[in-house]
């Protein structure tokens, strides 16, 4: 039998020791742990990276969430229109500084905020002076022309979550600059680009946005440290991180081609199965396959995923409940037939194991042993 992992973090170390261990050796040498001369250079690269104008790198991805929140100083009783099928952090953030969350369902294709639901939301809860914050769920980005028509025509400010995206495009475009007033990504290690810890970055074209993340990130500082021109936060990224994130950044272009290439062999190999629903990609879009997420049919998901297990595959299921749902919101006491595709995704979604470093065989077997556990 054999035992797979889910994501394979060994093999990239190995490809990159040498690299590593001199960028963490330069740091130990210079000892600046916070704020050291690797957080400039990683910046710059990311700029380079997004084309984006600024970016603020910060201490995780729900760091970057709560600084941009807090950077568009938005009125006491706004509100904030997340997807309804998302990781918590996305509305968590938000909800921390004060927004009312709205939630909007997820379509039926990508699993990405829905313009037609937003829309709905919008006029039914008559929101302004609100902010749209759009997922890129599983490393695709979500549907921007449609959403920032529509926030646009009713005046709302947009963060974009690219937590699960970053080195995926929209119409040529990298995402963290697709046209939101602020977009953030995350480097928790199991993302397409993971640090050895925790740490996001912060990404803006509007320059008084930047000013004022850069001093969010350190308490609100003002001319210096001790003059607290506002409430902040400790938001920084430690210069480590930073190292690391440089080491990885020499094979990124590659990893994504990889992690490409890995979809189309399990697009492939699935073809053979029409009871599974593979997974689509928008053709304005390209994917960083963060999550490679199968949909099964109704009630087959216990049984498949116990299948799997015994045959060393590991899955994940991203998400098992969608976020109104969450005990968090109980109080919100939100009808339960009021999200249809989230709550009907969320029952049948699977992550099947997707990193740079996954074999065709290994592919093959997963895919084997699926048709084996459906029959
Ligand atoms: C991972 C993730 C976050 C939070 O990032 P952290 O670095 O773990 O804080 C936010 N939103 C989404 C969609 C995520 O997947």
């Amino acid at each position: 039998m054999r035992k797979l992992s889910f994501i394979d973090l060994e093999r990239q170390q190995t490809r990159i020791r040498a690299d590593l261990d001199r960028r963490i050796a330069a740091v130990l040498d210079s000892g600046d742990y916070i704020l050291g001369s690797e957080i400039g250079e990683l910046e710059e690269s990311l700029r380079a990276f997004t084309g984006a104008r600024h970016c603020i790198t910060c201490s995780s991805g729900s760091a970057g969430l709560l600084m941009a929140v807090m950077a568009l100083d938005l009125p006491k009783d706004a509100t904030v229109l997340v997807p309804a099928f998302t990781f918590f952090a996305s509305v968590e953030m938000p909800v921390l500084a004060g927004l009312k969350p709205v939630f909007v369902d997820i379509d039926p294709v990508f699993f990405q905020m829905s313009p037609e639901a937003l829309e709905k939301s919008i006029k039914e809860n008559g929101i302004e002076n609100g902010l749209a914050l759009p997922v890129d769920l599983f490393g695709q980005p979500a549907p921007y022309d449609a959403i920032l028509k529509l926030a646009k025509k009713f005046g709302l400010y947009t963060i974009e979550d690219a937590a699960q995206s970053f080195g995926a495009s929209y119409n040529g475009k990298k995402t963290c600059n697709l046209g939101c007033d602020v977009a953030v990504t995350s480097f928790f290690p199991a993302k397409p680009l993971g640090c050895y810890g925790d740490g996001g970055a912060v990404f803006t074209n509007d320059a008084a946005l930047a000013a004022k993340l850069l001093s969010i990130r350190v308490h609100g500082q003002g001319a210096d440290k001790y003059d607290n021109a506002r409430l902040g936060i400790n938001g920084r990224l430690d210069t480590m991180q930073a190292a690391v994130l440089l080491a990885k950044l020499e094979i990124f272009a590659d990893e994504i081609e990889r992690r490409n290439s890995v979809a189309r062999m399990y697009n492939e190999a699935l073809r053979e199965l029409p009871e599974i629903r593979v997974p689509a990609v928008a053709q304005d879009c390209t994917d960083v396959w963060a999550q490679y997420c199968i949909l099964l049919p109704a009630g087959e998901r216990e049984t498949v995923r116990k299948k799997l297990a015994e045959s060393g595959i590991p899955t994940n299921v991203y998400y098992p409940t969608p976020l109104p749902f969450l005990q968090a919101f109980s109080h919100l006491n939100i009808p339960h037939d009021k999200f249809p595709v989230a709550s009907d995704v969320s029952q049948r979604i699977l992550a099947l194991p997707c990193h740079p470093y996954l074999e065709k065989d290994d592919i093959l077997y997963i895919a084997q042993t699926l048709a084996g556990a459906l029959k």
